[in-house]
């Protein structure tokens, strides 16, 4: 072996998963819940009966593909969320023994961050041991918790806005035994409270929604300031607490809310939310109400790229240090004013269930930008003049004029387009200027690998030449915050980390929109344009998983281009290598997602058959080719709306 050739081959061999999981930066997202087996598969990792145990991911997917369960499907793992819930309440109930803190923490769960059934179910069946709750933001949503809460311990935290029929309904709870909390979105929502708890003689427990002059960096700094939509300034809090008072009600307040917003990146914002809030509530308190819990709303972010800091996508605080933070800051606050000390509620949302779902898809093709190399000299009589100097310009670049060769090759192939565009050069003459073009392109990019300071106009040049992985999924339906707020989620193949990955890839879906595209990528330190993947081999499927989607993403998707709800399975490990598939839900049919746009499923077969018959009268088919035709319609209607192989 030739000098040259062994050194290929040892860096080909120190190839390792350990240098995978710091590539695609799973310890740091990861939060231990993930990692790459000796394998090279993604594998996740929970506790059975205090023992670490693990599955991989591949073994999942060989279990759908077994039972004909087809990509792109939502995969849930029952153990993740259970332990996100777990990690909320121990961190809580530790802060509070170390410190002496005289309340309880009471944590609840707001249905709109992930309403589905399985999710609630989960929520409110692991959930009982620590009393976990649920908030309503909605009427719809105060049905599903008064369906699924079963505590009576645990909290009911009514949000929103509100009419008589939400009100009656959180007062009925209340009489059935529910610890259930109508908090004042509005002024104009308490006179209604009085008057049909006197109407219906149930005695309500009121909580009020403050507007804090405290913000919070980041997308939903809305929720809070004073600017805020929601909630009570403080004089309406004043009018709130006369109003009960002169009605003899003021001991049905009992309760203190607000929400600065969702996904906090900053300790800071919510030490300054939490010192606040609990000025006012010794306030109120002090004004002679009953209070006894503060409820402190969502925001304990998601560190969704690992860096622990106030980056969008992160949060420069952990579980840990939120508890710590909030206990003692309730308790400088109270104590200085002797009021005692509070439940705390919390709200957390994003942070219970983000990382219990996980996008699971297929690539369906690989797009390179990929040159055939060009000859040693341009054929032909009528060479245009601009396609001889673009091809002197790639025979003369080298890295010293990189730059000035990148500039020039952008002249001369607009100047080649702007002659296509008047007629004046050949369909084929364009296809060797665009092929020299790209070949200059691929050239300055192996170049800029060896330059230590890249011209910042060639930075993101990268990007332009990454291939394109084709994804058997829509952003829309299943990840609407990438393409509607830029949020990053960590992405990264299931499977073949002992190869390395030697190719730079964004991800288009399968929706054929040019929105429907993910080309940034979670990275420590900034925003990666581009994605390190395998190359597809031949007859093996490539997976891909979409990491911490649990969050947000299932309801706020959309039908664009007809792409339906995708499979659904909920998975629990049960130990090393075992798990039990709990609930499949299958995706929506092409049926199911045409009669949301009103079309119905018989009508469309009826008009079809017209057509068929139509053809057989004029000869076009035989009647014995009919059934097939029909068939293949009717088969489409009952298909998966994604691609299927
Ligand atoms: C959305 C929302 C939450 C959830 O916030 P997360 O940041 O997901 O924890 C909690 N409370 C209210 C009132 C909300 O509107």
């Amino acid at each position: 072996m030739g000098l040259q050739n062994k050194a290929a081959s040892d860096r080909l061999n120190s190839w390792t998963v350990a240098k995978a999981e710091e590539l695609y930066g799973v310890p740091n997202w990861g939060k231990g819940y993930f990692s790459i087996s000796d394998k090279g598969e993604l594998s996740i990792n929970t506790q059975i009966d205090d023992k670490n145990v693990s599955v991989s991911l591949m073994e999942i997917i060989s279990g759908m593909v077994e039972r004909g369960m087809n990509m792109p499907v939502l995969l849930r793992l029952a153990n993740l969320l259970d332990a996100q819930i777990s990690k909320l309440h121990n961190s809580f109930n530790a802060a509070i023994q170390n410190s002496g803190f005289k309340g309880r923490f009471m944590g609840v769960y707001p249905i709109k961050v992930n309403q589905q059934h399985q999710v609630i179910e989960e929520i409110t069946r692991y959930g009982a041991q620590y009393h976990h709750g649920l908030e309503a933001g909605s009427k719809a949503e105060l049905m599903i918790a008064l369906s699924m809460l079963k505590d009576p311990e645990a909290c009911l935290i009514c949000n929103g806005y509100k009419d008589e029929e939400f009100i009656d309904l959180a007062l009925y709870a209340t009489q059935l035994g529910l610890n259930c909390f109508v908090v004042l979105e509005m002024i104009s929502e308490l006179p209604m409270i009085i008057r049909r708890s006197r109407e219906l003689g149930i005695k309500p427990q009121i909580g009020v929604r403050v507007k804090l002059s405290a913000k919070a960096s980041g997308h939903w700094s809305e929720s809070g300031g004073d600017r805020s939509l929601f909630g009570l300034t403080i004089s309406e809090i004043i009018e709130v607490i006369d109003k009960l008072r002169s009605e003899g009600m003021l001991d049905s307040l009992k309760l203190l809310h607000y929400h600065i917003g969702s996904q906090i990146t900053n300790i800071r914002d919510i030490r300054t939310g939490v010192g606040e809030a609990c000025q006012i509530y010794a306030e109120i308190a002090l004004e002679g109400a009953n209070m006894q819990y503060i409820d402190l709303g969502g925001g304990l972010a998601v560190d969704y790229d690992g860096s622990k800091t106030n980056f969008p996508s992160s949060r420069n605080y952990s579980v840990r240090e939120y508890c710590e933070d909030i206990i003692e800051i309730v308790i400088s606050t109270l104590e200085e004013k002797n009021i005692p000390h509070p439940h705390i509620v919390t709200e957390s949302g994003r942070a219970t269930v983000a990382y219990y779902s996980i996008l699971l898809f297929n690539v369906l093709e690989q797009c390179r930008v990929h040159e055939q190399p060009l000859p040693e000299k341009l054929e032909g009589n009528d060479i245009p003049e601009h396609l001889q100097n673009l091809f002197d310009l790639f025979k003369g670049l080298t890295i010293k004029n990189i730059q000035e060769s990148y500039n020039d090759a952008i002249y001369y192939k607009d100047e080649l387009y702007q002659l296509f565009r008047h007629g004046k050069l050949s369909l084929r003459d364009r296809a060797k200027g665009d092929r020299i073009f790209w070949n200059i392109i691929l050239k300055i990019t192996q170049f800029l690998k060896k330059i230590k300071k890249i011209p910042v106009e060639l930075e993101e040049l990268d990007t332009a030449i990454s291939d394109i992985y084709y994804g058997n999924f829509s952003l829309f339906q299943s990840l609407p915050d990438i393409w509607a707020i830029e949020q990053l989620f960590p992405i990264m193949p299931i499977h073949r980390h002992k190869e390395e990955p030697t190719s730079q890839g964004i991800i288009a879906d399968i929706t054929c929109d040019c929105d429907g595209k993910i080309h940034k990528f979670i990275d420590l330190h900034d925003v990666k344009h581009s994605l390190p993947l395998h190359d597809l081999k031949p007859n093996e499927e490539y997976y891909l998983g979409v990491f911490l989607v649990g969050a947000y993403q299932e309801t706020l998707g959309d039908l664009h281009n007809l792409l339906g709800d995708t499979n659904v399975l909920s998975v629990r490990i049960t130990g090393q290598d075992e798990f039990d598939f709990v609930r499949e839900q299958e995706g929506d049919s092409v049926a199911d997602v045409l009669s949301y746009v009103g079309y119905y499923a018989k009508q469309l077969s009826i008009e079809f058959k017209n057509k068929v018959e139509q053809a057989i009268k004029t000869g076009r088919i035989a009647v014995a080719e009919r059934r097939k035709i029909i068939n293949a319609y009717e088969n489409g209607l009952r298909g998966y709306t994604y691609f299927e192989r």
